[in-house]
């Protein structure tokens, strides 16, 4: 797609004969030119971002929630916030239920002996070393599956087709998120000995894509695993043919209690009464790649954004920089936050964790009060390339649930394009990043930030010496 520049944009607005509206357009809003600065100054020189998305992958790798590499990264994440300069940093440590993934595989026994690539959902009942092997019994989507008479399930092992293709703003996860979140319930309700889905994912490649699932209403947990996208399809055709089709699954898994926590760190603002304004990611990853873009990048993106008002000089509001853990075995870090500081007073919430590619929209609930702000950060990110969406709404995975509960929050929506090619699987790893993309994310936090906790009082520079 060609982008028209931003410039090009305006001009186009401005000359735009008056009988083709049908309202007035609000006047463009003037941006203070510091947040000006520190927009474009991130934009081309930024390396904050980078430096600790590669530093996380690379000096930590997966960061499994609950794990002892989990708790690493903890330390990881103090060391380094310490020595970027910001205040009060700490853990706050919780507990959380995990598990350590044994050995995997998916086996077609008849009629066409072949092997599969398979990987275990977070929260799979786990097998023995000699797995389940039962008929298979196809269904192209959860509703198919739910309709289904408990006959035809009992006894087999399930698999749950779908085709998802990918969006800009990533809402297939939603619709085609089904089959990995309710799937297994319902299969184990019926009477099924294990579940395979076709990942969920817009990829062709042999890598499956984990994620979080639990057993509702009580449900008996069964093996579920996720089958890469063209082993599903070739498990489609296989179960096409008519014949009676026979797998061996085996997903092998160790279940604990482990220690997670929230890292936290400040950038005090001028006036300690004021509220502050909260950013954050999600500093656990799943087991298989190195979570480069589910989230070291946007712990990377955030804490530069951050980084690059400190040394701009001291915003009036704090910024709180929060690196949750536990986010992708459900939210835990989150939670554990609102639980802890869900009734102190936030300015305003706001979470990168969808990627590093280029953020094309903004959205915010600040409230009817807060318009005005609202317009004005619009107004600092649209040279970007980035639209003003909604402005009552806001979306955050760990910082979902304080948004329902009514704190302010802003939402800055990435390009997600092809996220899905690569979330949770062994393929998310650094060089997966676009470093030109990553600084045009960290020029935004810069402004959004500079927008929301400011004025910034510019750092007072040492007069030099004449000798
Ligand atoms: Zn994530
Ligand atoms: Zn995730």
């Amino acid at each position: 797609m060609n982008r028209i520049p931003s410039a090009a944009l305006f001009l186009a607005a401005a000359s735009a004969p008056l009988f083709a509206q049908t309202r007035p357009t609000p006047a463009p809003l003037a941006v203070d030119p510091v947040v000006a600065r520190l927009r474009d100054d991130a934009l081309a020189n930024d390396h904050y971002a980078w430096d600790i998305t590669e530093g996380l992958t690379t000096e930590v790798g997966q960061r499994m929630a609950g794990t002892e590499a989990e708790a690493r990264a903890r330390n990881w994440s103090v060391a380094k916030l310490k020595s970027l300069g910001f205040s009060n940093v700490r853990i706050e440590e919780f507990t959380v239920p995990t598990a350590i993934r044994g050995a995997e595989s998916a086996e077609i026994l008849a009629p066409f002996p072949q092997k599969m690539v398979v990987n275990a959902l977070g929260g799979s009942g786990v097998t023995g070393p000699e797995g389940v092997t039962g008929e298979v019994v196809g269904f192209d989507s959860v509703d198919s599956l739910r309709l289904a008479p408990e006959e035809s399930v009992r006894g087999k092992i399930v698999f749950v087709d779908h085709r998802m293709t990918p969006t800009q703003d990533g809402s297939g996860y939603g619709q085609f998120g089904a089959p990995r979140r309710q799937g297994p319930t319902i299969a184990s309700q019926k009477g099924a000995i294990a579940i395979v889905i076709r990942s969920i994912g817009t990829d062709h490649n042999r890598t499956p894509h984990t994620g979080s699932m639990e057993f509702a209403n009580g449900a008996k947990p069964i093996p579920a695993g996720a089958l890469s996208v063209p082993d599903a399809e070739q498990l489609e055709r296989i179960l096409k043919r008519g014949k009676p089709v026979t797998m061996r699954l085996r997903l092998q898994a160790q279940r604990m209690q482990g220690a997670s926590g929230n890292v936290i760190a400040e950038l005090p603002g001028s006036d300690p009464a004021l509220a502050p304004v909260l950013v954050g990611c999600h500093l656990d990853s799943w087991d298989l790649g190195t979570g480069a873009i589910d989230d070291a990048s946007g712990c990377g993106i955030v804490a530069a954004a951050a980084k690059r008002i400190m040394n701009a000089g001291k915003p009036k509001r704090t910024i709180r920089v929060v690196w949750f853990g536990a986010e992708e075995i459900g939210l835990l870090g989150g939670l554990d936050y609102q639980a802890k500081h869900g009734k102190e007073p936030h300015y305003a919430l706001a979470e990168s964790d969808f990627g590093a590619d280029r953020i094309w929209q903004v959205n915010s609930k600040l409230g009817t009060e807060r318009r005005e702000e609202a317009r004005m950060l619009g107004a600092a990110l649209a040279p970007l390339g980035i639209l003003t969406g909604s402005l009552e709404t806001a979306e955050g995975s760990d910082i979902g649930p304080m948004i329902a509960a009514g704190v302010p929050g802003v939402g800055l929506s990435q390009d997600g394009t092809r996220y899905f090619d690569l979330h949770h699987t062994a393929n998310d790893t650094l060089d997966k990043i676009d470093p030109v993309q990553l600084r045009q994310n960290v020029a935004a936090w810069t402004a959004m930030l500079a927008v929301l906790s400011g004025p910034i009082e510019p750092v007072k520079l040492k007069r030099r010496r004449v000798r």
